[in-house]
This record gives C-alpha cells, structure tokens and sequence, in this order.
C-alpha cells in the first residue's frame, strides 16, 4: 500500500482509467470540501453491482478516468462552508442518491426522488461548481454517484451523506448505504406485508435476500424465492426463504406454479432482477382482490411491461421503488439502529473481505457470482 500523505492531501484511490480495466491505486489530490460539501475519511467500502456495471460501461455513457464506490462507511474530516449539521468526527454513510431538505420531493412524505440531488450517473463532477475534487498532477479524475468511495479521502454532498450513531460498528452498516436497504424498504416500506402472510421475492441476489430479510422482519409466514440460479436457494434460507421456485423447472409461467402453491396467489411480491419477464410475471403472481407486486431491479433500457389490464381491474396494485422509498438523511440511521438492536442481520450478507490493495479481487467475486457483499478495507 502506498503512502498517505494527509497534510498536503495526497491521497490513495483506485482509479478506473478505462471500461473493463483493473483499478489502479494511485496517489491522487482530495481537494477541501466546497460549499454544502463534506470530505469524509472512507473506513470501509464494498461493491456493489452498480459499480461493475458503470464500470464495464455496457450500454452506459463511459465516463473515465473515474473513481467508482458507492457503498460504504467513514468518517468526517472536515467540512465545507454552509454545512451546519456535520462535524469533524461524525460517523456516515455515503448515499447514491440525497435529500436536499427543502425540495418538493423531500418535503413530501410519499417521495425520496430529491429534485436537486437524484442519482446522476452521468455527473462526473460536484454541484456545486461543476469541477471535480479529485486530480492528479491537475487532470481531473471524475466521480461517480456522488459518492465515490474507492478512495481513502473522497468529498460528498452534505444532503447524501447519513449521519448514523457512532457505536455502530462501520465494517458491518456500510452495506446499509444501497443495496440492502433498497430490498429491506422495497418490503417494509413500498409492498407492506401483513403478519403471516405469503411474499414472493424474485431474484435472490443482495437486493432480493434483503426483500426477504424484509419479509422475515414483518411476520410473514411464507417467503418464496424465485431464481433461475438453483445455486442462491441454500443460501436463501438463511434470510428466512421458506419456499423455492426455479422458473426453469416448470413448463408453464412462473406466475401460474405459484398461484397453485398459494390459493390464487401470493398476497405480496417484490422483483429483484432487473429482469423484464420477471417483473410481468412477479406482477401476475399476486393474488386478486389485494395483492401488491413492487419492482426494484432496474430494466434494460428497451423493456416494455406487457400485461392485460384486467389483471389490474381485478384489483391487484403495480408499484416500483427506488432505494426502497427511504430518504437518506431522515431514515438511514433508522435503519442502522434495527441493526443495532438486533431486529436486521447485517452478517449474513458479508461472504467476503479483502484490503484496499486488492480490490480488484472484489470485482472478480461479483464478476463470477460468488457471495453477496465483499468488504473492502481501507487500512490494511
Ligand atoms: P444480482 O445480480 O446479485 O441478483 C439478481 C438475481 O436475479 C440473480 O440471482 C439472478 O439469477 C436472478 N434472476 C435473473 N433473471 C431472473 C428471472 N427472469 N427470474 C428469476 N430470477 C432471475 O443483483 P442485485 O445486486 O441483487 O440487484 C438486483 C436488481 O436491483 C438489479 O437490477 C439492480 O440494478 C437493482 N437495484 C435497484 C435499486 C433501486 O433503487 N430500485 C437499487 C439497487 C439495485
Ligand atoms: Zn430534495
């Protein structure tokens, strides 16, 4: 590992400099938090889809040299001017997406979509002043989400970063930054199962096993995971998945096998593929009168949801949510107190840790399936 130079702020990221190539870990200039910023020291960071995807550049806008992470733990180590509600100290998660406080998105109860600083995959720089904080020997080396947290030393916008209780142990709630909170508030806050009642969770990856964690967390007696991977159902279980349904093995639709297992259907669904067939079936499957299926993947550009209308006249509701309805700042340090008390099991979903240093170990795990979250740490 290189050396870190805080006083004159050279610092030790991984840098993407090109689609499909391995990081690099570089000394790389962290410029001091601007106006409504924050510069936060990364503890702990871990991979998630999102990043491999931006980084693969497949059917995105390839935005390069680039610093990706968006899922992680750290610390604040100073703060820019107009920021009030953050010291030097502070314990935080960095979120993809943010919650400015005063747009009408944030004032409103039903919406965390913030007007001002909604996921922009595209923006490679700060609000602010449209310029990058990260540089090396001048050139700047862009950001990603907001948050780019493969990085000893990154700067974040104050609105996207949640300040949680310090006594939470940061290896562990850094996962709490994407994608377990999105499956966990797609069910607790957007399908809203009642007490012992049947919720189908398709895709069993991070995002689907926190639906189910979610289900487990409201009572609900059956839990049935849908894969075409038979490979996540033994570690499903331990999320509480009562019931397995491997699409592949039937030759009718999914949705059919499952309204003969549950009486018509299931009284909740929640669709964790991004997959569109998926989504029409987890739609389908619900039971009449009642049911409701919420979509979380995220479809491929060109996906059309095809069903009859009489599927929603027969009273069964679609819904869709993003980062699971929560709003950063408000509700993630909620969500990191169930942990502390005990009510959601943060472990189970990390199968893995490696050092900063090799990082790219972590892209090789996710890139052959293998566990649900690496912890990547930023000390050793
Ligand atoms: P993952 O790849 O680890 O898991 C997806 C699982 O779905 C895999 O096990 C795969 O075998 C299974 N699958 C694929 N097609 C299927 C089908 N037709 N039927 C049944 N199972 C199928 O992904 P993940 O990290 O858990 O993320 C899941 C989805 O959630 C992705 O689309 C991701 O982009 C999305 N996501 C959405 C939000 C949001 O705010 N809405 C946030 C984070 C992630
Ligand atoms: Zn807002």
């Amino acid at each position: 590992m290189l050396q870190t130079r805080i006083g004159s702020r050279w610092l030790v990221p991984a840098v993407a400099w090109e689609a499909g190539k391995p990081l690099v870990i570089e000394e790389v200039e962290v410029a001091p938090p601007q106006k409504m910023e924050v510069r936060i020291k990364i503890l702990f960071t871990s991979l998630c889809h999102t990043d491999v995807y931006f980084w693969e550049a497949k059917g995105q806008n390839p935005v390069f040299p680039r610093i990706l992470g968006h899922e992680a733990g750290g610390v604040v180590e100073s703060v820019g001017e107009g920021v009030t509600d953050l010291q030097p100290g502070d314990h935080v998660l960095p979120v993809f997406t943010g919650e400015c406080k005063e747009c009408a998105h944030c004032k409103s109860e039903e919406s965390n979509m913030c007007d001002l600083l909604r996921i922009n995959t595209d923006r490679g720089v700060m609000l602010h002043d449209q310029k990058s904080r990260f540089s090396i020997n001048g050139k700047p080396i862009f950001h990603f989400v907001g948050t780019s947290t493969f990085s000893e030393y990154t700067v974040v916008h104050v609105g996207c970063l949640a300040k949680i209780n310090p006594l939470a142990p940061l290896d562990k709630v850094c996962v709490l930054s994407c994608g377990i909170s999105t499956g966990l508030g797609a069910t607790l806050n957007v399908a809203k199962p009642k007490k012992g009642s049947s919720v189908a969770v398709f895709g069993l990856g991070a995002v689907g096993l926190a639906a189910a964690e979610g289900a487990r967390i409201a009572g609900a007696s059956r839990i049935i995971g849908v894969d075409l991977n038979a490979n996540r159902f033994e570690l499903a279980k331990k999320f509480g998945v009562t019931e397995f349904v491997n699409p592949k093995d039937y030759n009718k639709p999914v949705q059919e096998v499952i309204a003969e297992m549950i009486n018509g259907g299931v009284d909740r669904s929640v669709e964790c593929t991004g997959h569109i067939d998926a989504m029409i079936s987890a739609f389908e499957c619900v039971h009449d009168g009642w049911g409701v299926a919420v979509l979380v993947g995220v479809p491929h550009k060109d996906a059309v949801f095809k069903t009859s209308p009489m599927n929603l006249l027969n009273e069964r509701t679609l819904k869709g949510t993003f980062f699971g309805n929560y709003k950063p700042r408000s509700d993630i340090p909620s969500v990191v107190e169930k942990y502390m008390n005990k009510e959601l099991e943060v472990e189970k979903f990390i199968t893995h840790e490696v050092p900063f240093s090799e990082i790219n170990k972590a892209f090789d795990l996710m890139l052959k399936g293998e566990g649900l979250r690496c912890i990547i740490r930023m000390d050793a």
